[in-house]
């Protein structure tokens, strides 16, 4: 998909800092920069799929839709400073059909298909449509991938998945939280999502191994469960770096032999991994 687009990693470097004295920091999640990611071509073979994919069908998809079209054509698929535009078409389509305005909290839902993160109570945040969905294309799905997500929150970035794959799992450490998503993930058609409340440095070890693993919360180093419980062949999505500092989206590779390959994608700002007492 993203074949021969190798960048040298000096540049790389260079753009991103650059971009980050020219503009500042964003708001939480904001992309500081957004070069073309350089991602290895797949490994992992293909899973016969024996029945057709049902995709979700979310009852407020009926809601909003024009925004939402907007919101991909604006923000998402367009070129744009700093942005690389999402090509992937499964993604685009996901994103044009979620119902995003569902999973903010109630005083926040004029601003749902802004090109912003919105907070979701809890000190949290819902990440910025473009994030979600860079990171989804990222993770590089294919059909029936089995998918970890890290940080449930609102629930947004798993219902956008599972339009990508039936099999997602997502874990989340605030209970308000994950008992506010899973019923809205319930209510939206999303009920074929594995909700979990837990600490998600550790995986979900009973369903591991995963094709991909999307942490959507800032952790200081790659969690070792988190790379033991994925496949070879399959990758994962992080941002890595310190709180309120600008952290680097990560995707990490697990080889064929179990070696490890690391990509920087570019600057972001996330709230961080919290840990259970
Ligand atoms: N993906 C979410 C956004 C998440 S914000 C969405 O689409 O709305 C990051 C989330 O990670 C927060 O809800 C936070 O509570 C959660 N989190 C932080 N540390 C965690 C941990 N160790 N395990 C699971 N979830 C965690």
């Amino acid at each position: 998909m993203r074949v021969g687009r190798a960048i040298a990693a000096g540049i790389l470097v260079l753009m991103v800092t650059g971009a980050v004295i020219a503009f500042g920091l964003g708001p939480l999640d904001a992309p500081v920069r957004a070069p073309e990611p350089q991602v290895q071509p797949e490994t992992q073979p293909d899973t016969p799929s024996s029945t057709e994919p049902k995709h979700p069908q979310p009852p407020a998809a009926t809601e909003r839709a024009d925004e939402r079209a907007r919101m991909v054509e604006q923000q998402i698929a367009r070129q744009r400073r700093g942005r690389q535009p999402i090509k992937d078409q499964a993604v685009l389509r996901a994103m044009g059909v979620v119902p995003r305005h569902v999973f903010v909290p109630k005083a926040r839902r004029r601003q749902a298909y802004d090109d912003s993160p919105l907070p979701i109570g809890y000190g949290q945040t819902i990440s910025q449509p473009y994030i979600v969905a860079m990171m989804s294309e990222l993770l590089e799905l294919k059909e029936d991938a089995k998918v970890l997500e890290i940080g449930t929150g609102s629930g947004y970035q798993a219902a956008v998945l599972a339009h990508l794959t039936p099999n997602v799992y997502t874990l989340e450490i605030i209970d308000p939280l994950f008992e506010r998503a899973a019923g809205v993930l319930r209510k939206q058609d999303y009920g074929a999502v594995r909700t979990r409340r837990g600490d998600g440095y550790f995986g979900w070890v009973e369903h591991a191994p995963f094709d991909a693993i999307i942490v959507t919360c800032a952790a200081g180093h790659l969690p070792p469960p988190l790379w033991e419980q994925l496949k070879p062949g399959g990758r994962i999505v992080i941002p890595i770096g310190g709180p309120y500092e600008v952290q680097r989206l990560i995707v990490v590779t697990k080889q064929l032999d179990g070696s490890r390959r690391s990509l920087t994608v570019m600057s972001v700002r996330f709230v961080p991994m919290t840990r259970e007492e």
